[in-house]
């Protein structure tokens, strides 16, 4: 038995902020760790809608978990989809892309599979209005966006027309606030010049949202000055407003008082709710965990499933002390975990509880604009735009990316350049069927010239 085959064995699901940042921790460590993703890359969330609306590329916020963890020498990377575990046997369950499964066996297991998108018990409405959480969705937005200026430049009809130059936005968080904002950006800035039988900037985007104001989380007065941005850029705000259907044209919405108003809109696109992904229930069932409302696992406060102390929970598919789904909640917990896996396994006194750090949040409004809230401190306009920045570029993943990602951001805030708007029509689903499709030439078919857009995929 080699010195390897004595190591204990690390298994984490996930490779998001939670996920990586684990395997960082244990780099060093006596152990040999295997990370599984179902997606190869480890995905920046925070800028999927400068993806989206043609600011960055997508290889500028995904980086290849190979490529991050190639001087791990103690890692290994499998692509491949967890569906549940056998605590019994100490054995993770997985299904390869090509179908087949996959065991890897784990003395400790850290759960950072992150959450998904949530339809509120609507999943019908995912087929209208994707969500924005993967890199596949962002490239969607990006399509239907530009596309529906292309599609109301030729329409005849001026109702018709009229629809594919109005977007509505569900959700008014931090993505949906960040996404509407972009959009007018586009339409006033971006394409202003470049349409002749349209006015771009005649575009109207709709913010709907059932609370009383948009990034109600960041506190009432940075609340006040985001609405008051949001109507300087031309975003129309239906706050209080419950979105009850959703389809190819449009979506109804029920006011406070009950009244149902049909917004006739070619482009609906859903930032609001977040559930656990199916993983997290097979990991609660075999484990015995309760689960809270949105299906996220609760832990103890060494993010520990309670009564397996091997199995830690962390990131956004943890439930703790109501920490909030953010970036810093997910690197802390993968760090704490981490730590204390190679704490036990070299014979050190164990950690302390996990304690998370607030760090504060931001969120980007428009060029120049944005708000940032930490602690008692609460900034708005461009010192918290310089910020935002800021924090972005350090938190981006890869050197290359960060000097690519300010290379981008250039023209974009100087001159309204947007590079990156290319979109193509046909898909692929998953990696596998990249290879069960024969290129045209060889199967002796022209393409389709219909767009075969996939319904969206939550999470
Ligand atoms: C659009 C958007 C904007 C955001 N903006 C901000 C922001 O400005 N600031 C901030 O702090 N936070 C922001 N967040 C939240 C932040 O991105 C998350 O809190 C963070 O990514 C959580 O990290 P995680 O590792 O827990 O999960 P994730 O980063 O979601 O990673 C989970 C990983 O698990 C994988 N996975 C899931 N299920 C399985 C399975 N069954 N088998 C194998 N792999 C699986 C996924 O493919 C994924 O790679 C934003 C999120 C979104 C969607």
């Amino acid at each position: 038995m080699d010195d390897q085959d004595s190591q204990r064995r690390v298994v984490i699901i996930g490779g998001g902020f939670a996920g990586l940042f684990a395997a960082r921790m244990l780099r060093r460590a006596p152990v040999r760790v295997t990370l599984i993703d179902r997606r190869p890359h480890h995905l920046f969330q925070p800028l999927l809608y400068q993806c989206s609306t043609g600011i960055l590329s997508e290889g500028k916020i995904a980086v290849p978990l190979r490529d991050l963890l190639r001087k791990h020498k103690n890692a290994d990377f499998v692509l491949a989809e967890v569906t549940g575990i056998d605590t019994e046997g100490r054995r993770v369950l997985a299904t390869r892309p090509l179908g087949d499964q996959l065991e890897f066996g784990y003395d400790y297991l850290i759960v950072a599979a992150g959450v998904q998108q949530s339809y509120f018990g609507h999943d019908e409405f995912a087929q209208w209005a994707p969500g924005m959480k993967t890199i596949e969705h962002a490239l969607v937005i990006r399509r239907r966006v530009f596309g529906a200026f292309e599609l109301a430049d030729t329409a005849v009809d001026p109702a018709e027309r009229s629809r594919w130059l109005t977007f509505a936005l569900v959700g008014a968080g931090p993505t949906g606030v960040e996404l509407a904002g972009q959009i007018r950006e586009v339409a006033t800035k971006t394409l202003r010049a470049e349409y002749r039988h349209i006015k771009p900037e005649d575009a109207r985007v709709l913010l709907f949202d059932g609370g009383n104001a948009p990034l109600a989380p960041f506190g009432p007065e940075l609340s006040a000055k985001a609405a008051r941005t949001l109507a300087k850029l031309g975003v129309e705000q239906h706050m209080h407003s419950i979105v009850t259907d959703i389809d190819a044209t449009g979506l109804s919405v029920r006011a406070q008082d009950g009244t149902v108003t049909r917004h006739e809109a070619g482009t609906v696109l859903w930032t609001a709710g977040v559930a656990a992904p199916p993983v997290a229930a097979a990991i609660a069932a075999a484990t015995g965990a309760k689960q809270d409302r949105a299906g996220r696992i609760m832990v103890g406060d060494d993010c520990t499933i309670p009564d397996h102390p091997e199995i830690f929970v962390t990131g956004d598919v943890m439930s703790l002390n109501k920490l909030p789904g953010v970036c810093e909640v997910a690197m802390q917990t993968g760090i704490y975990a981490g730590e204390r896996i190679k704490h036990e396994v070299t014979g050190h006194m164990p950690t302390k509880p996990f304690r998370y750090h607030d760090l504060g949040s931001a969120a980007y409004l428009s060029r120049g604009r944005a708000v940032v809230s930490v602690g008692r401190v609460h900034l708005s306009g461009f010192l918290a735009w310089v910020i935002w920045l800021f924090i972005h570029i350090s938190f981006l993943t890869g050197f290359r990316n960060r000097l690519g990602a300010l290379v981008s951001w250039w023209p974009a805030f100087v001159r309204d350049v947007r590079r990156e708007r290319t979109y193509t029509t046909e898909q692929v689903g998953l990696v596998h069927s990249a290879y069960d499709v024969l290129p045209p030439s060889a199967s002796g078919t022209e393409p389709s010239a219909t767009s075969t857009e996939p319904s969206s995929r939550a999470g």
